[in-house]
């Protein structure tokens, strides 16, 4: 692996972080704020939150077994995803490497900074060869994006081939796991310290309910953590965002019930759905959704969009010709889901 000086932009390198009032004070006891301009009326919306999020890393670093300087925390995992380009990909020059089909928040970031975005299409099972995405780095390949279970197709990669991707490449790896808490795969969480090329990214948006909060978490060496967090915004995660994540952490269990719920849930619908007379396939999946491939996905999403049913049509992604991308809900809306498509016929 090359040295993290040697992936960052050298701006990026040289940079002196902005200093805000909250960073420099950093907790020690006093009880008169007049360092950053606030109105000391309105408690507590007056006060800038804390820019490092001290207390959310601290908590979560019980639950996912990671010291809080391996964590950094954003405006979901978008931010983070933006922020490695950011940190990592000189516009014009550098380029990245990803799964094909995957989700489609990197090459947008790769194309707002003006970095190539190399894709490498996945075989029929919906799985990579290692060898053949490093085939297509080069010298100014600073980041491989993996998603695993990887989005729409909604399967684990294999581990084999992404433990070969994180010791032959040279720069970094963003192992993207959005839906590994549906998945009975292990996360590469407990791998950081093997990998100082690793970046796990997971979010609050799916298993923890909380897509409305925007949160999003990336683990990895202190020395990455470190640039992430010198050229993110100083407030990037609010207030209100902190307190229902912190909230959210002290009923660990009632996310544990969802997602058990949840899994059900998937095995009643994929079983019902693949006996359907419009359903051709339904291809496994280890996330909270499954691609199903259907007779017509375009008539099909049009029809169920008339019933006023929503599922995400794929037709027009590498590889999911025909296929409509549906998310497990409750039984409820799993069951009204089943019933219009019966009425669909075939
Ligand atoms: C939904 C999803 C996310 C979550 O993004 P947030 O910005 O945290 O809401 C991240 N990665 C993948 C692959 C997703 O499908």
């Amino acid at each position: 692996m090359k040295t993290i000086e040697e992936l960052t932009r050298p701006n990026i390198w040289k940079l002196k972080p902005y200093s805000s009032a909250r960073d420099e004070y950093k907790g020690a006891t006093a009880s008169v704020f007049l360092d950053a301009n606030e109105n000391p009326y309105n408690t507590p919306h007056n006060r800038y939150p804390d820019p490092m999020q001290w207390e959310l890393k601290s908590r979560l670093s019980q639950i996912k077994h990671v010291n809080p300087e391996h964590i950094f925390l954003g405006n979901g995992s978008d931010e983070a995803i933006d922020l490695v380009f950011r940190a990592f990909c000189e516009p014009g020059k550098d380029n990245v490497v990803a799964i094909d089909p995957t989700y489609g928040m990197y090459q947008v970031c790769a194309e707002v900074n003006d970095v190539e975005y190399r894709k490498v299409l996945l075989d029929e099972h919906f799985q990579f060869s290692a060898e053949k995405l490093l085939q297509a780095t080069d010298e100014h390949t600073k980041l491989i994006f993996l998603c695993s279970p990887n989005n729409p197709t909604g399967n684990d990669l294999q581990r084999q081939e992404i433990e070969t991707v994180l010791c032959r490449f040279e720069g970094l790896v963003v192992l993207d796991e959005a839906y590994n808490d549906f998945s009975e795969a292990p996360t590469f969480l407990s791998e950081l310290e093997q990998h100082p090329n690793l970046i796990v990214l997971q979010t609050f948006s799916k298993a923890w309910g909380c897509a409305a909060i925007r949160l999003g978490m990336a683990f990895a060496s202190q020395e990455i953590i470190g640039i992430l967090n010198k050229i993110k915004y100083p407030y990037n995660v609010n207030q209100l965002t902190q307190q229902q994540a912190i909230a959210m952490l002290q009923k660990y269990y009632e996310i544990e019930r969802w997602v058990k719920t949840l899994k059900e849930e998937r095995g009643y619908l994929t079983e019902a759905f693949a006996k359907l007379p419009c359903v051709v396939k339904i291809y496994p999946t280890d996330a909270n959704f499954f691609l199903a491939k259907v007779t017509d996905a375009t008539a099909i999403y049009q029809y169920l969009v008339g019933e006023g049913i929503i599922v995400r049509n794929r037709h027009s992604v590498a590889l999911c010709g025909n296929c409509l991308r549906v998310t497990v809900g409750t039984r409820v809306e799993n069951n009204t889901l089943l019933e219009a498509l019966k009425r669909y016929g075939g």
